[in-house]
C-alpha cells in the first residue's frame, strides 16, 4: 500500500538545497516526504564552524529550518533512509524507500545514558574520523531529530545490552528492523549534495602520511566548539598550537587528474578559516597559495580584508608537493609565479582547499538521469517530473542553493498541479 496519495513530492537529500525546497513545498499546502540518509538533518553545512557571508554559527539557519519543519504537519521527514528504486512518470511516481534501523524509537530523551553507559567507541564521521565518538551516540549536540544512534556494528553485542538495560525510558530497540516504505508521489527533488574530495587520493600531498596535512572540511571541524578539540586550532600530531599555517588552493581542483572544475566555494572557505586562525593565534603567519583568487560580488570584501593583514604572505602558484621536511614539518614546493622562483616553504599546519565532489557521482541516483562529465545532474538531465537542487546540479554556497531549492520547490509543484489538471 503506498503511503500517500499522488499529490505528494518526494525530497531526496535533507541539506539547505533539500530543507529548503521541502518547507517551501510543504508552506505552499503540499505533501512532501523528506527522505535522508544520515540519522539527522542539515546536510554539510551543520559541520561548518561558521558559514559566511555574516560568519555566524550555521547552527542559526539551521534551528530556523528544523523549527519551520517540526511544525509542519505536510513534511514527512525519514532519516537513514535512502531511495531504492523509482519508477513511473511525472504525476505518478512509485518509490521504494530503505530505513535502516536506529536502534533508539522516539522515547528517547538524549539524556546520554546510553552513551555513558556504553565503552565501545567507533569512529567519529561527523569530525571526519578526527576523534571517536560512544557506540551509542547523538550525532552533535544540535541534531535534529535530537535522538541517540546505536552503531549497527555494535547493536548485536552482548555490550549493547547492557546499554539497552541503563535506559529508563524503554528507547533503546535492539530488535528494530530495516523498513521499507512505498510511496506515491508526483514529483521528485534530487537534492543529494556533495562530499569533499578525497585528499588521499593526492599522492603529491602525502596526506595520508602527514597528520599536520589536513583538509579544509577537518579544518572547519578543528575549529568548531563541538569539535573534536573543542575549537581549539591545534596540530593534530601533537596537540600543540600552530605559528604558521598555510592554506593550499586547488588540491585536487582544476586538474584533469582528479576534480577538472572548481568548485567556486574553496578561496572563500580558505579566506574564513584564515580568519578562525588569526582570532586564535593572532600573531601566526599564514600563506596561502592559489591559482587566482575567486571571490566575486559582496563577497570580495573577504579577500581584500586578508590582502589588508601583514601576516598573510599571497603565493601566486600551485603547490607541486607536499612532503615532510627535515625538521618533520610538511614542506611545500611551489613555482612562485610572482617572482618567477621556486621556493619550498614550510608551516606547522597545512590545510588543503579540496573541492566538492557530487554524491550521486559515487553512487548514481537509481533513477533514468543523465549526468554531466563530473557527475552533477545534468541540465535537462532530469525526466519530466524529477528536478535537480543545489549541489547535486553544481557546486554552491548556502545562498545559491537555498535559492536553487526554493524554485526548484515551484518546479516540483507545478507537477503536482498538473497531475491535477
Ligand atoms: C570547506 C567548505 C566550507 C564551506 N563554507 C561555506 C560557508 O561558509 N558559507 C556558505 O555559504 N557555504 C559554504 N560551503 C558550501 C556549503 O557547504 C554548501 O553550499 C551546502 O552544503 C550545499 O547544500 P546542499 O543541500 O546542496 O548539499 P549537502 O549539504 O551536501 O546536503 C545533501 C544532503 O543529502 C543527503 N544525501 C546524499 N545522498 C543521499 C541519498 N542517496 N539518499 C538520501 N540522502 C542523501 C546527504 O546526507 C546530505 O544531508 C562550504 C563548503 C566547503 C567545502
Amino acid at each position: 500500500m503506498a503511503e500517500a496519495d499522488t499529490k505528494s513530492i518526494l525530497v531526496v537529500g535533507s541539506g539547505m538545497s533539500g530543507m529548503t525546497a521541502a518547507i517551501e513545498a510543504a508552506e505552499a499546502g503540499y505533501n512532501v516526504y523528506l527522505i535522508e540518509k544520515n540519522p539527522y538533518l542539515g546536510g554539510r553545512v551543520a559541520q561548518l564552524y561558521h558559514y559566511f557571508p555574516k560568519l555566524c554559527s550555521p547552527n542559526c539557519g539551521l534551528e530556523i529550518n528544523f523549527r519551520r519543519i517540526k511544525s509542519n504537519p505536510r513534511i514527512h521527514a525519514y532519516t537513514l533512509a535512502e531511495v531504492e528504486s523509482v519508477s513511473g512518470t511525472e504525476g505518478n511516481f512509485s518509490v521504494k524507500v530503505k530505513v535502516s534501523p536506529r536502534y533508539v524509537n522516539e522515547k528517547c530523551t538524549a539524556c546520554g545514558t546510553c552513551a555513558e553507559s556504553c565503552e565501545t567507541e567507533i569512529e567519529n564521521k561527523f569530525n571526519y574520523g578526527m576523534d571517536k565518538t560512544k557506540a551509542a551516540y547523538l550525532p552533535y549536540n544540535m541534531a535534529f531529530p535530537m535522538r541517540y544512534v546505536i552503531d549497527p556494528s555494535f547493536a548485536q553485542t552482548a555490550e549493547a545490552q547492557k546499554v539497552k538495560d541503563s535506559c529508563k525510558y524503554d528507547a533503546i530497540d535492539l530488535n528494530m528492523q530495516e523498513k521499507s516504505i512505498d510511496l506515491q508521489v508526483a514529483s521528485v527533488v534530487w537534492a543529494t549534495g556533495w562530499q569533499p574530495y578525497d585528499a588521499s587520493k593526492l599522492d603529491s600531498y602525502d596526506f595520508n602520511n602527514q597528520p599536520d596535512v589536513i583538509s579544509n572540511v577537518m579544518m572547519e571541524r578543528l575549529a568548531a566548539v563541538n569539535g573534536p578539540t573543542k575549537g581549539k586550532i591545534v596540530k593534530p600530531s601533537d596537540g600543540e598550537a600552530p605559528q604558521s599555517v598555510a592554506f593550499v588552493q586547488c588540491a585536487g581542483s582544476r586538474d584533469e587528474n582528479h576534480l577538472p572544475y572548481c568548485s567556486g566555494i574553496c578561496c572563500l572557505a580558505s579566506l574564513k578559516q584564515a580568519t578562525y586562525v588569526r582570532e586564535q593565534y593572532p600573531d601566526a603567519k599564514i600563506y596561502f597559495f592559489y591559482i587566482d583568487i575567486r571571490a566575486t560580488d559582496q563577497l570580495e570584501d573577504f579577500y581584500n580584508k586578508a590582502k589588508a593583514e601583514t601576516n598573510i604572505e599571497f603565493v601566486k602558484g600551485k603547490v607541486a608537493k607536499i612532503q615532510k621536511g627535515p625538521d618533520g614539518k610538511p614542506l611545500m614546493r611551489v613555482e612562485d609565479t610572482t617572482k618567477e622562483s621556486l621556493r619550498e616553504l614550510t608551516a606547522d599546519l597545512v590545510v588543503l582547499a579540496t573541492g566538492m565532489q557530487p554524491n550521486l557521482a559515487i553512487t548514481p541516483a537509481p533513477a533514468d538521469i543523465k549526468y554531466d562529465e563530473y557527475g552533477f545532474i545534468a541540465q535537462n538531465g532530469t525526466p519530466a517530473g524529477m528536478y535537480a537542487a543545489g549541489c547535486a546540479s553544481s557546486p554552491g554556497n548556502v545562498t545559491e542553493v537555498v535559492s536553487d531549492g526554493t524554485g526548484i520547490a515551484l518546479k516540483a509543484v507545478q507537477s503536482v498541479v498538473r497531475r491535477a489538471n
